[in-house]
């Protein structure tokens, strides 16, 4: 009993907090440029907050909470930089970098707990692992997405997906170089993305991807507001809510149509991924 109290007052407080970084740093300056100073504070300074929190919570201690999120917020920002580069790379070189960024998510999401679990996705499935235990579970997004493609007239394109880790999909190109059914070059959601035959701004979807698993670290699952999401419908035995990046981008979506922006230019997500478009070799400003 006392351990549920706790443990909804974590998910409130933490709630709070994130509603309340999220509208100091982001939203009210999400018009003005992109900087290095919003890739610190998104990469490592919110991620590095939130595990003090969960350590002061846990009774962990709060400074190797501190220690390892910081740590964990940098390898996923120096793997975000390598994403942007991914279309003139080596599978090789894109598994690595997957592999790095969810090393260091999974640094993030486990520091102020006792143990250690590495998480990764790939494809509709959650790779978990802690100690000698590994779990693989449906990603509920991560299903949902591919699904959704699919009905959409996408083709699955399984060469880019096994070069990238993650699902790809193809489209045909209208004369205007958007994709048909869509205003856009290519677009993500979530943990798959749609590019033309050529798969041209792959790195850019691809950093839209890693954000998709960034916010796997906060609780903004609707799970977290929904409990019978997770206990009744998908259960979280078989189950991974992976929604956070969904409703984070709907909300991100929402203000930006409030106050008359591009939802596709605008908003902090897309702001950090073109950001991030710096760090490949053809980028000029
Ligand atoms: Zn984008």
């Amino acid at each position: 009993m006392i351990k549920k109290v706790i443990k909804q007052l974590l998910i409130l407080s933490c709630t709070i907090k994130i509603i309340g970084l999220f509208f100091v740093f982001n939203l009210p300056t999400a018009y003005a440029k992109f900087d290095q100073k919003r890739l610190y504070i998104t990469n490592i300074a919110i991620p590095t907050g939130m595990a003090a929190l969960r350590a002061h919570f846990e009774g962990t201690s709060i400074k190797k909470a501190i220690i390892q999120s910081i740590f964990g917020g940098y390898i996923m920002q120096e793997s975000m930089k390598r994403a942007a580069k991914i279309e003139e790379k080596s599978a090789l070189y894109a598994w690595e970098t997957k592999l790095m960024f969810n090393l260091g998510a999974s640094l993030c999401e486990s520091a102020g707990y006792k143990d250690f679990t590495f998480k990764m996705d790939v494809g509709p499935v959650w790779i978990i692992n802690q100690g000698n235990d590994i779990k693989f579970k449906f990603g509920i997004n991560g299903v949902m997405a591919p699904i959704l493609h699919l009905t959409q007239g996408s083709k699955f394109d399984y060469k880019k997906s096994l070069k990238y880790g993650t699902m790809v999909f193809e489209k045909k190109q209208k004369k205007n170089g958007n994709l048909y059914g869509s205003n856009a070059l290519a677009y993500s959601t979530a943990n798959t993305f749609v590019t033309n035959h050529d798969g041209n701004h792959s790195g850019h979807e691809l950093i839209h991807t890693y954000q998709y698993r960034r916010n796997c670290l906060y609780p903004i699952q609707i799970g977290d507001y929904w409990p019978e999401f997770t206990t009744k419908y998908f259960k979280e035995d078989k189950w991974v809510d992976d929604t956070g990046w969904f409703l984070n981008w709907s909300l991100q979506c929402g203000w930006s149509s409030w106050r008359n922006k591009d939802k596709d230019y605008d908003i902090p997500l897309e702001q950090e991924a073109y950001y991030m478009e710096r760090y490949r070799k053809k980028w000029e400003p």
